[in-house]
């Protein structure tokens, strides 16, 4: 009877049940809404005016229920409508949370305990028919609120999957414009996953799966040993991959891609590698053609600067020459004369000493001459307070860029508190970049793994001094006795002048400079200036 009712209806069969079996006065029930909206009413009235009853019981029944103490089932006595009447009250529910049951009866034997018995039967069964009305109530809530969510997450979805349509675009077009293909990478399963462009710069079709054994089919076998060797590292531990190798597509000119991979972060991509290849062929051949065109400019200039060097050392040696040709013929006529003087029958003693006199001013006149073009090769500077320290750093620091590029580590060890120098600082540079160059040089010749030139500077009791100690091939025992002479050199650019004019420097400046093995190998080159005696 109850089965799929709704709260109206309900409480109609509830009225009319108790109204037809009990025979009362009324019947009212009222029967609340799940969400607080109206209440639903049923009234059955057997005599009187219905509206001004309704309104009676309706307001007996309202203080009932508003009652305290009430709960449960009641029997009590009501006015209504001027009569006094016994009235069964029982709550729908175990707090009356689904409603009441009021009925009234002027019988004096009204409600006998059979009658109770009847509407404590009806009404519950009243209940339950509520109570799964409103289970089905919230049921097709809850289906209706699931709608709703499915709806939205739908179109949450449909937006996601537009925006990952229109950045896979962007992403494909920035693949094709930057020739970079990307790649995700597992290693454990060594399965792979391309995008298009990464196919198109092995050659493949666009949609066809990849395994590892396409991908070294195309792979420059000179190349499986790094690839393979980066493989098993990835596939044990997280790393990042840098490669370059060469690809090559059937029917193309080989390619040389960068390969870069990072292991995933993403709980999704656990373990697997997320990377790009990129081609880089181009840039490949433009470093290499700019290192070619670097490597002859370089030449270029050796060559000239040689030939600059050659130029002025002529022109230097036709003005010597020049020079000294005058007091040097003189000398020999003098030599001649002095020897006819000697030679005759009757030697003149006078006059062969006299040539000879004449043979010493000649050496002397050449003597100077040689000493002026000296000079003028080592243009004097004023003696200045010099800091040693300071002209090791700056003189380290006009060469770093030049030692970098030749894959020389090139440090200085400065010693603490050393004494200023009074000396011609343009000179003093002059030495120890010849050295620092030297030093440079010697490694050109050497295929060594250690290159290394330091500058160390140190100070005793009676020295100040400064090192270039350099872990090149060294100096051959033949070589030492010459090194200091002038036009002594190994090098094919070279004149041999640097340490000729080194030693010079120092000894103008009362210093010694000197050279020796280093340890395991190399040269020492150094030179020192008195401590006590400052030059001025
Ligand atoms: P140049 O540098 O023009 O050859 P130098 O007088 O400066 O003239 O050097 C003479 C020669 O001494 C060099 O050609 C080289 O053979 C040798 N030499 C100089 N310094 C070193 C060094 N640190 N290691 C090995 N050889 C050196």
């Amino acid at each position: 009877m109850w089965a799929g009712a709704d709260q109206t209806r309900i409480a109609d069969i509830l009225a009319d049940v108790l109204a037809q079996m009990l025979l009362p006065e009324f019947v009212y029930v009222r029967l609340f809404d799940r969400h607080e909206g109206p209440d639903t009413e049923a009234f059955r009235l057997v005599a009187g005016d219905g509206a001004t009853l309704k309104h009676a019981i309706r307001g007996s029944a309202d203080a009932w229920f508003r009652h305290e103490t009430r709960l449960g089932s009641h029997s009590l006595t009501c006015s209504i409508d001027g009569r006094g009447l016994s009235v069964i009250a029982l709550d729908l529910g175990t707090r009356g949370e689904f409603g009441f049951v009021f009925v009234g009866s002027g019988r004096p034997e009204f409600p006998t305990s059979a009658e109770r018995l009847l509407v404590s039967v009806a009404a519950s069964q009243a209940l339950i028919a509520v109570q799964q009305h409103w289970l089905l109530q919230e049921q097709k809530d809850v289906a209706t609120r699931l709608d709703g969510l499915v709806a939205q997450r739908s179109e949450e979805l449909e937006t996601a999957s537009e925006a990952l349509r229109r950045s896979e675009s962007i992403m494909a077009h920035a693949e094709s414009a930057s020739l970079t293909g990307s790649f995700r990478w597992h290693p454990v399963t060594d399965t792979l996953e391309w995008s298009a462009q990464a196919h198109r710069l092995f050659g493949f079709e666009a949609d066809r799966l990849i395994t590892s054994d396409d991908f070294f089919d195309r792979v420059d076998p000179d190349d499986h040993g790094q690839l393979r060797e980066a493989g098993a590292k990835a596939s044990l531990d997280p790393i990042d991959l840098d490669l370059t190798f060469t690809v090559m597509p059937p029917g193309q000119e080989p390619r040389v891609l960068r390969l870069v991979a990072h292991p995933g972060t993403h709980v999704t991509e656990q373990g697997a590698y997320i990377g790009t290849m990129q081609d880089i062929t181009e840039r490949v051949r433009a470093e290499s053609a700019s290192r070619v065109a670097e490597a002859r400019m370089r030449e270029l200039r050796d060559e000239l600067s040689h030939a600059n060097r050659l130029a002025t050392l002529g022109q230097f040696s036709a003005a010597i020459s020049h020079d000294v040709r005058q007091p040097l013929s003189s000398v020999s006529a003098n030599a001649m004369a002095g020897l006819n003087w000697l030679n005759a029958s009757a030697p003149n003693l006078d006059s062969a000493r006299r040539a000879l006199e004449r043979i010493v001013t000649g050496v002397k006149r050449a003597a100077d001459i040689l000493d002026r073009v000296k000079s003028f090769s080592r243009r004097n500077s004023p003696c200045i307070s010099v800091d040693l320290n300071d002209l090791v750093s700056d003189t380290v620091a006009l060469v770093d860029a030049d030692a970098r590029r030749r894959r020389i580590l090139l440090s200085t060890d400065l010693a603490g508190d050393l004494p200023a120098l009074q000396a011609d600082r343009v000179q003093i540079q002059q030495v120890l970049m010849n050295l620092i160059v030297n030093a440079l040089d010697a490694f050109d010749e050497s295929s060594l793994d250690a290159r290394k030139v330091n500058v160390p500077t140190w100070l005793d009791a009676e020295e100040i001094g400064v090192e270039v100690r350099d872990t090149g091939p060294g100096l051959s025992a033949m070589a030492i006795p010459r090194l200091f002479e002038a036009f002594n050199t190994t090098k094919a650019a070279g004149l041999g002048m640097g340490l000729s004019i080194c030693r010079d420097i120092v000894a103008d400046h009362h210093g010694r400079i000197w050279t020796d093995a280093n340890e395991p190998s190399g040269a020492v080159f150094g030179f020192s200036f008195p401590t006590t005696e400052r030059v001025e």
